[in-house]
């Protein structure tokens, strides 16, 4: 079967390759037809080497399709199931599980260093498990999430990741006041979706923040209040908090310069949410005496912060409602083989999200 292989941690072009097939299928798993898959920041991440992956690796991890195969002592899930791909399932038994934090679940991780597909030249890995730039997949079966009929699959597919995860990061991290003031640093696929949850809480300022002024165009129709470069954040915390700063500022970009930018624009008291995913030797600064003395709250989010089967449900019913827009987040659409004009349409910002259809 087809699959977009990056052979090198550091190279900036996938290969398309028809020769690969997803292995482990057993018990407890499932095997995946991918329908459609998005274009997540973090797969480039993963390229380039921000976030650990082994490699060779099959990128893609916010997918949805159909199963096609059950393995046994798998409840719940059957052939021709129009599935979402969850790549941080909780099992429900480990003490983050227990405490009701299955964001923070490892359990998924531990098939980190398992291959998820072979081909003639040896293993290769799926990113963060899945790998989902490819026509299957072979997963844990509850990285396998059941979505109504009425759910396209690359609706579904959004949910899958930067949806929940923006979203999450507004409504579950930093459950944002009503009449509150925001800032959003980095408008992607992830960025809006943040944008649409604060405006969704009731925020009454949001300020969009990107270099990229297709994206801030974006912002507005999405329910940012107003959008702006980034040299132009600080006259707008000025005009619009007297100089005091946001009460929620969102960090979507994943660098300490810009995480620093976004704890600068919180106001004393207020709430930086880390939502974007950065690199291990990216190191934030800050001082011990504003840690203290501005008593500003730092809420770090992961895939947004709270259960992740709850945030898909919530997701559904929003979008179902008109309460959401999740169609003009896929703002282009490639065949797998055109997987590398899709990457330097994330990497210039031209894309909020693309989507993948295979
Ligand atoms: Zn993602
Ligand atoms: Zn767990």
């Amino acid at each position: 079967m087809r699959a977009a292989v990056l052979h090198e941690t550091g190279q900036d072009k996938l290969e398309v390759l028809d020769d690969v097939e997803a292995v482990g299928f057993g018990p407890g798993k499932v095997k995946i037809r991918v329908r459609a898959t998005g274009l997540c920041h973090s797969d480039i991440s993963a390229m380039n080497g921000v976030l650990p992956q082994p490699a060779p690796f099959v990128p893609g991890h916010e997918g949805a399709g159909e199963i096609t195969d059950v393995g046994d002592g798998v409840a719940g899930l059957s052939v021709g199931q129009r599935v979402l791909v969850c790549w941080l399932p909780a099992c429900g038994a480990c003490p983050s599980c227990k405490r009701g934090q299955t964001q923070l679940c490892l359990a998924g991780f531990m098939n980190a260093g398992t291959p998820n597909f072979k081909r003639p030249g040896g293993d290769v890995f799926g990113f963060a498990g899945t790998g989902t730039f490819a026509e299957e997949v072979v997963v844990d079966a509850g990285c396998a999430v059941p979505i109504p009929d009425d759910v396209p699959f690359d609706i579904a597919a959004l949910i899958g990741c930067g949806v929940t995860t923006g979203l999450g990061s507004a409504i579950n991290t930093a459950d944002v006041a009503a009449g509150s003031s925001v800032a959003v640093i980095g408008c992607g696929g992830v960025g809006i979706s943040a944008i649409q949850g604060a405006r969704l809480k009731g925020a009454a300022q949001i300020v969009a923040v990107d270099p990229v002024e297709s994206r801030r165009e974006a912002a507005l129709k999405f329910g940012a209040t107003e959008a702006v470069a980034p040299d132009a954040l600080g006259d707008a915390k000025q005009r619009i908090t007297a100089g005091e700063g946001f009460d929620y500022v969102f960090e979507v970009v994943g660098k300490s310069a810009t995480a620093r930018t976004a704890y600068e624009t919180t106001r004393r008291g207020g709430t930086l949410v880390v939502v974007g995913a950065g690199a291990m030797d990216d190191v934030l600064q800050l001082n011990m005496f504003e840690l203290f003395f501005d008593e500003k709250r730092i809420l770090p989010s992961m895939y947004g912060g709270g259960d992740v089967l709850t945030s898909y449900e919530r997701a559904i019913a929003l979008w179902r409602a008109g309460r959401i827009d999740l169609e003009s987040l896929i703002t282009h659409r490639v065949p797998l083989a055109e997987i590398n004009e899709a990457l330097d349409q994330m990497r210039t910002g031209s894309a909020l999200r693309t989507c993948i259809e295979i």
